[in-house]
């Protein structure tokens, strides 16, 4: 039985850059390729937006920023660890207009933008967390 189903000591996932990959130069600097195995993998990563008039994105880059259906409905004025665990928990429990399988069907593999300075808490993290970790993970 589990009364506390929230999980607050979690931490966002730091991006994994491992000794197995390494560069290579294919004009994107997020692709790697797995050292051993010849592989390319595409590493996930958050992007911060820029406000400034005809700023792009990288092709593979889903913005989640509001009003996208991926957006944060908690105010930051709540700061920002608090809003983005709320989003978890809401994420998780079904209470967004978007489900944890939406996430992973979507944007599994996609870079995600928002605005927040990338060492700020975002939402984003909890999207790109959810969207790769493993089909139990973290789901309650
Ligand atoms: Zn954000």
């Amino acid at each position: 039985m589990h009364s506390n189903a929230s999980t607050p000591d979690h931490q966002c996932p730091t991006p994994r850059r491992g000794s197995a990959v390494e560069h290579i130069t294919v004009g994107d600097p997020s692709v790697l390729r797995h050292r051993r195995s010849g592989t390319l993998v595409h590493v996930v990563q958050r992007l911060q937006r820029s406000r400034r008039k005809g700023a792009r994105l990288p092709a593979h880059t889903v913005v989640v920023s509001r009003p996208t259906k991926w957006g944060n409905p908690h105010s930051l004025d709540l700061g920002r660890v608090e809003a983005v665990r709320r989003y978890r928990d809401d994420l998780l429990a079904g209470r967004l207009d978007i489900t944890v399988a939406h996430v992973r069907n979507e944007l599994r593999g996609r870079d995600l933008a928002c605005y927040c300075p990338l060492d700020e808490p975002c939402h984003a993290d909890v999207l790109i967390e959810v969207a790769n970790g493993q089909p139990s993970a973290g789901v309650v």
